[in-house]
């Protein structure tokens, strides 16, 4: 799933739960959200770098403004759900090896000689293709309505 899917399913866990076991929770739900099928290029090989760079500068950038918005509208528990928002998208910072790799012409590391944890990431993606784009839109409009709802119910 894109970063921002994460960080605001992160964020709602954070705003929902209102205590540290959202802390785990928000981290779990990363593999939860990347089982479902989801935009992506199947892992090893990205057709096109330029797109990947560009939808990964759009992510970044989704994910400052969803901080900046929680410090602004400030609910009671903003940087709970903040420290969420970056866990729920942390797990995926494993690839930085191999998106170094691919930027210098290499190919991603062989999936058999990563580890477990790394391993695991890779196969709970069983549907990750451009289709998937339709599931990721679907969820970026559901958790933002739950989100703003969470941010002024108050
Ligand atoms: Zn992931």
């Amino acid at each position: 799933m894109r970063a921002i899917n994460h960080a605001i399913t992160g964020a709602i866990i954070g705003l929902a739960v209102t205590n540290p076991v959202a802390l785990p929770l928000a981290f779990a739900s990363h593999y939860v959200l990347d089982s479902l099928p989801h935009h992506g290029f199947n892992g090893e090989s990205f057709p096109n770098l330029k797109l990947f760079n560009v939808l990964l500068a759009v992510d970044i950038l989704l994910c400052v403004a969803l901080v900046a918005v929680l410090s602004i509208r400030h609910p009671e528990y903003w940087r709970l759900a903040a420290l969420c928002a970056f866990l729920a998208a942390s797990p995926d910072f494993m690839w930085l090896s191999d998106f170094r790799r691919i930027l210098k012409g290499r190919s991603a590391q062989n999936i058999n000689n990563r580890h477990a944890a790394v391993r695991l990431h890779h196969y709970v993606q069983w549907f990750q293709r451009p289709i998937g784009l339709i599931v990721e839109v679907a969820w970026v409009i559901g958790a933002t309505v739950v989100l703003v709802t969470l941010l002024y119910q108050r």
